[in-house]
């Protein structure tokens, strides 16, 4: 049985940066995907992502932030593309509104740049939105654009090129760890492989791989939508709009991108916390555009973006994997210390798949990181039972 260093099962946003990662500090590396990535099948697609600083999720995350820019940054210049683009991030809401509160505490305690504005200072800068009286603004001037199926394919074409072996269009069907802890064996329809370590990075399917541990993840229904504005794309330019995120007095939460593709490609839209929850599985997702998908983000626009409300060029499902308190899962596994699971990234994980890729190397190859992991403890959803 062919024998490695570390397997890496899933090969998706963070699967890629894991084995990047690990095959740079010269381990012998297998990764193994069910599909051929980039692919639309799980949560990495879609052409782009939001990075941003100021996290108004928590401030515990800003440290692995600072961190993955600076990864993003050096996996730019090793792979010769452009893979974020900064175009700040407008973070909009009532001055309560998580979003909005969350935001600047997270950039007061880290000391990060930002400026809030008064609605009127929205309007005059940001015409294009309609913002009602109580609204405010956070502007983040580090926030930006990531692509990310560029992401995915730089960081597997670094890993290739440090060694590691990638094998796409082959399901793992099943793993298990030796009594002594020290190696495990995975199995495909046709081989089986032995290694020291594995690396479970297994996106949507997360729940499928490790059905003893219970985590309680739910898998939810996304739809990313591309109009066409009313206007063609002028206002809508990366150096004009900025990304944002709006929480609106509902709890539905839209976000949107600057049109990056020039004119023909539209703005991308979507629902960051949907006015409805919609718990579904990576295999029975209906993948079908709904005309309630649709009315549910026009009805949004027509309010605060008119715009926005033009011509649907496309839309493409993805998946979510909720953690209850929707922080991430990173650590090892409760009964193989020499099995690490990075998952549950609760809809906000892409921006932190450089960071990701390196604390999983470094777990796997010290036993530790610097980082402080304790939000995201796998062993947190033992004490709720
Ligand atoms: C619509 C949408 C918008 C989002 N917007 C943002 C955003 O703006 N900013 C942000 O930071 N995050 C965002 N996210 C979240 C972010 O994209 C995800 O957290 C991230 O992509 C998750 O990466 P992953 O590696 O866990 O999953 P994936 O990239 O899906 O990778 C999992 C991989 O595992 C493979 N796999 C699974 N099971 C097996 C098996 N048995 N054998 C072999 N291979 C297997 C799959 O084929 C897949 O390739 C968004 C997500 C969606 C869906």
């Amino acid at each position: 049985m062919p024998h490695y260093d570390v397997i890496i099962l899933g090969l998706g946003g963070m699967g890629s940066a894991a084995a990047c990662h690990l095959a740079s500090r010269k381990l012998r590396v297998l990764g193994l995907d069910q599909f051929s990535p980039p692919h639309e099948r799980g949560s990495s697609h879609g052409q782009t992502r939001v990075i941003r600083q100021a996290y108004f999720e928590h401030p515990a995350y800003v440290p692995l932030l600072l961190r993955a820019y600076k990864l993003w940054h050096e996996l730019e210049q090793r792979s010769g593309q452009t893979l974020l683009l900064k175009t700040g991030g407008l973070m909009l809401g009532t001055p309560e509104a998580e979003v909005v509160a969350g935001s600047l505490q997270s950039a007061r305690q880290h000391g990060l740049p930002y400026e809030l504005l008064e609605r009127n200072q929205i309007a005059k800068h940001f015409p294009m939105f309609r913002v009602p009286d109580t609204t405010v603004g956070l502007l983040e001037p580090e926030a930006g654009v990531l692509f990310c199926e560029r992401a995915i394919q730089a960081h597997l074409a670094m890993a290739a090129d440090s060694g590691a072996e990638l094998r796409f269009n082959t399901p793992v069907r099943e793993w298990s760890g030796a009594n002594d802890k020290s190696s495990v064996i995975i199995s495909t329809a046709t081989e089986r492989f032995t290694a020291d370590h594995l690396v479970i990075t297994a996106g949507a399917w997360t729940q499928e791989i490790l059905i003893d541990c219970r985590f309680p993840l739910e898998v939810e229904r996304q739809v990313m939508f591309w109009f066409q504005p009313h206007d063609g794309t002028s206002v809508f330019t990366p150096d004009r709009f900025p990304v944002f995120i709006w929480q609106h007095p509902s709890g539905a939460t839209p976000y949107g991108f600057p049109a990056v593709d020039g004119p023909s490609g539209g703005v991308k839209t979507a629902f960051y916390r949907k006015p409805f929850r919609e718990a579904c599985t990576a295999t029975n997702i209906d993948r079908s555009i709904r005309s309630d998908d649709l009315e549910a983000i026009r009805k949004v626009l027509r309010e605060f973006l008119p715009l926005l409300d033009g011509e649907l060029l496309r839309a493409s499902t993805c998946l979510y994997t909720m953690t209850p308190d929707h922080n991430f899962v990173i650590g090892h596994h409760p009964a193989h210390p020499q099995v690490h699971i990075a998952g549950g990234f609760s809809g906000h994980g892409f921006k932190f798949c450089s960071v990701v890729g390196e604390i999983l190397a470094d777990l796997t190859i010290k036993g530790k990181t610097h980082f402080d992991l304790e939000l995201f403890s796998p062993a947190r959803f033992r004490q709720t039972g």
